[in-house]
């Protein structure tokens, strides 16, 4: 579904790029692919050996970036990041990459997650005389590093790595080397490519088949990369611990053409979508799915059961972003514009609507209506995930427990208030079979925290859900 009307978001994606000549021109194409990771503000940073050049701002990447910025953003090595705000955390100076300068080992960092001891940490810095300028998680690392009193960046960072919990992939770029790294349970996913001899690193490997770059390998949890003019070296800041990834990268977030811990989102969607047909089925004479993330369960449900499925539901692409639109009944109103229910498909039918996740259940209601306004004679819901009962400590916006409407009412109270004929959301285990299917849970294992309130990290009585803008 559209992040924006569902009130699901993620927090960011992170590029990055070693040995190109054309370094900032391929993170900018690498922003581009990871753009639906974040659209209020983009940044690059590059190093040409000698200083790191930075441009950034608020907006899309089209919107930040122009022609004339790549002539001084010159060097062989850049991060880029592209950013999701939370609230009272917007504005140009939290868009990432954040520089630090000083006379010698200025650096640049990016990163996706969040630090559950963030604030404990902060609080210990401004006790020890920082002065932190920004609300990000992201000085507080940098804080760290340049504390930690370790002469060697790379034992410095490290240092600075086992004093962080929560979820993070991060990018540090120096005058002179490239840093990454990755928690260590892997909550958020990070990739290696190899674009001819140079090494990319990002998000998701949709970046990787944009510039033309090949999948090398995971980033490995509590792995942290070096590379330099001697060459790459990996060592592990930390023993990884059995991987988290978290489920909602596959479910929602991610592209369908990005390929997470080996495996193509697309095909575990589909997985997903055929699991719930085997634990929900009904009879019905048409499958739609929500678009876009939706659609490939709903050809995953459409496979299992046998029913057709149909373009029922159709994006309108160019309407402006709805987010921005403070109301409950204004942010309806943006549904009603992004979305239309085709008439010459679902009228006089039964159909099943296939979405990937139901937050608040305001679309969901608003989508069911559209199907019966438009002449569909039951509509039958299926959720190709768990009810989403607990917040996220890791990095998306998955709203407050209070306004998640699973927290607080059982299926039944759901179906009732989103006004559909019935309604079923996949198992935890059906989930887990789709992503993880007879592969190692160590390597591959996945976070369900906020279907199942099971966090994989501990959570501390001051970790801060980041409160995002609505
Ligand atoms: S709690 Fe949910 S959204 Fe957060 S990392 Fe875990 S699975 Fe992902």
């Amino acid at each position: 579904m559209l992040a924006e009307i569902k009130g699901l978001n993620e927090e960011c994606g992170v590029f990055a790029i070693w040995g190109h000549e054309k370094a900032a021109e391929m993170t900018y194409y690498g922003l581009h692919a990871l753009q639906h990771r974040g659209q209020e503000g983009a940044g690059i940073v590059t190093t040409d050996g000698k200083k790191l050049n930075l441009h950034k701002g608020v907006g899309l990447v089209n919107d930040v970036f122009s022609e004339d910025e790549f002539t001084r953003l010159k060097g062989h090595a850049a991060i880029g990041h592209v950013r999701y705000a939370t609230q009272g955390g917007g504005g140009y100076e939290n868009v990432q990459p954040l520089v630090f300068r000083s006379q010698k080992n200025s650096m640049a960092l990016a990163h996706n997650g969040n630090l559950v001891n963030a604030h404990a940490l902060k609080s210990q810095l401004e006790a020890q005389g920082s002065i932190l300028s920004t609300t990000s998680d992201t000085e507080v690392i940098a804080h760290l590093i340049k504390r930690s009193g370790n002469v060697q960046i790379e034992e410095a960072i490290s240092s600075a790595l086992s004093m962080i919990k929560g979820a993070y992939a991060f990018s540090i770029l120096t005058e002179d080397q490239l840093f990454i790294g990755l928690d260590p349970r892997g909550l958020r996913p990070l990739s290696i490519g190899r674009l001819g001899d140079a090494y990319v690193f990002a998000s998701e490997t949709c970046a990787f088949d944009l510039i033309g770059a090949t999948y090398e390998r995971e980033v490995r949890p509590g792995e942290l990369i070096v590379i330099d003019n001697d060459g790459f070296r990996t060592s592990q800041f930390t023993s990884p611990l059995q991987r988290t990834l978290c489920s909602m990268e596959y479910v929602y977030f991610s592209r369908p053409d990005s390929d997470l811990n080996e495996l193509n989102v697309h095909a575990s969607r589909k997985t997903m979508g055929k699991q719930l047909a085997d634990e929900a089925p009904v009879i019905a004479d048409v499958v739609t799915g929500v678009p876009d993330s939706s659609i490939s369960a709903a050809i995953g449900f459409s496979e299992a059961t046998g029913i057709p499925y149909e373009l029922g539901l159709i994006k309108n692409r160019y309407v402006g972003r709805t987010f921005i639109q403070p109301s409950q009944e204004l942010r309806e109103q943006g549904v009603k514009m992004k979305l239309s229910a085709v008439r010459g498909i679902v009228e006089g039918k039964r159909v099943v609507m296939v979405d990937d996740s139901i937050v608040r259940g305001t679309t969901s209601r608003r989508i069911v209506r559209l199907l019966k306004e438009a002449g569909a004679t039951e509509v039958h819901v299926r959720i190709a995930s768990p009810p989403i009962q607990n917040p996220c400590y890791y990095g998306i916006d998955t709203s407050t427990k209070g306004e998640l409407i699973a927290s607080s009412n059982s299926v039944e109270e759901i179906r009732e208030i989103i006004g559909a004929d019935s309604l079923a959301f996949l198992s935890t285990e059906g989930l887990e079979e789709s992503i993880v299917a007879d592969r190692d849970m160590n390597v591959h294992g996945v976070c369900q925290a906020c279907f199942t309130g099971n966090y994989p990290t501990e959570i501390y009585p001051d970790t801060v859900i980041p409160a995002y803008k609505d």
